[in-house]
């Protein structure tokens, strides 16, 4: 496909086969415990008409320091059904040595690819189940400073396997100006280091329209976002926020924070560009990778 094709722009016709094939994403979540990410699932879940049914699937099989859980919900987008599927890693980063961290995140992914190859070589391969991880949203602790050496350790051992998108965990804990400059440090880190984080694409013949949607998305990388559930009456008006002694941090308020550009990227926008990127690009690297070693 040239291009990206935004879930709701898609023409009646897909859109409505679209449905019946279900659409779906999956999204790992990581980070040291308390930088909200379970909050932060609660927040995008929260935006849907479609809460009923959350179901925890069966925990894959990982060494015992990193759990790897994950939900299922339905949600709703532009009048469209999508099936969220968030796989969380309670236990990132909690030990005393957090050396080895990465590594149960990084057979969990992997261990989604063969699965997936499993299927494909099967003979009939009418029915399948893609658990592939689509888009990591990585956690950084809101120290205003630089990356930690197990930011840098995880993002270099995952970026070949998964799209990263690095996000400032409770940015509402940062004044705007500590935010630009933690930003423009965790950038240069990202690029000192050589890590490949998830970009998204101007594509030649994108319309104005679709190129400055991407540039805005682009500009605010990392997203420092905040996460909230919780209501509170703001000018009359119900909002998700976090309340200070001086006024509320609105969660879905862009000049607040960035978590309404985070999701309209992953869940309209861009989920294409991802599911296509880890599809053609990582797992078909993965896949090469196994061949050439032998394994599989
Ligand atoms: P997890 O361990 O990463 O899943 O973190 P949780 O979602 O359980 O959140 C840990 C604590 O941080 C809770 O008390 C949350 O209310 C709080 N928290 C979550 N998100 C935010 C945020 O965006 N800003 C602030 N200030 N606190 C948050
Ligand atoms: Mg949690």
């Amino acid at each position: 496909l040239n291009g990206y094709v935004g879930f709701s722009n898609l023409p009646n016709q897909v859109h409505r086969k679209s449905i019946k094939k279900g659409f779906f994403f999956n999204l790992m979540v990581v980070g040291e415990s308390g930088l909200g990410k379970s909050t932060l699932v609660n927040t995008l879940f929260n935006t849907s008409i479609y809460p009923a049914k959350v179901e925890v699937e069966p925990t894959v099989d990982t060494p015992k320091t990193v759990d790897i859980q994950a939900i299922s919900a339905d949600i709703e987008e532009s009048g469209v059904k999508l099936k969220l599927t968030v796989i969380d890693t309670p236990g990132f980063g909690d030990f005393v040595n957090n050396e080895d961290s990465w590594r149960p995140i990084l057979a969990a992914i992997e261990s989604r690819f063969d699965s997936y190859l499993e299927q494909e070589n099967r003979v009939n391969r009418k029915r399948i189940v893609d658990n592939r991880v689509h888009a990591c949203l990585y956690f950084i602790a809101p120290t205003g400073h630089s990356l930690k050496p197990l930011d840098i350790e995880f993002m270099r051992r995952l970026h070949q396997r998964v799209n990263l998108i690095p996000v400032i965990a409770k940015s509402d804990t940062l004044t705007d100006e500590e935010i630009k400059l933690f930003k423009q440090r965790i950038l240069d880190d990202i690029a000192a280091n050589k890590i490949e984080i998830y970009k998204p694409q101007i594509y030649e013949g994108d319309d104005a329209e679709t190129i400055d949607e991407t540039k805005k998305i682009l500009e605010r990388i990392p997203f420092a976002i905040v996460g909230s559930t919780q209501e509170y009456e703001v000018n009359g008006k119900k909002v998700r926020g976090r309340k200070y002694p001086w006024g509320v941090i609105e969660v879905d308020n862009e000049d607040h924070c960035d978590f309404v550009k985070l999701r309209q990227m992953l869940i309209r926008t861009h989920m294409e560009e991802l599911k296509e990127h880890t599809n053609q690009v990582l797992y078909e690297q993965y896949r090469t990778q196994k061949i050439l070693s032998g394994g599989g």
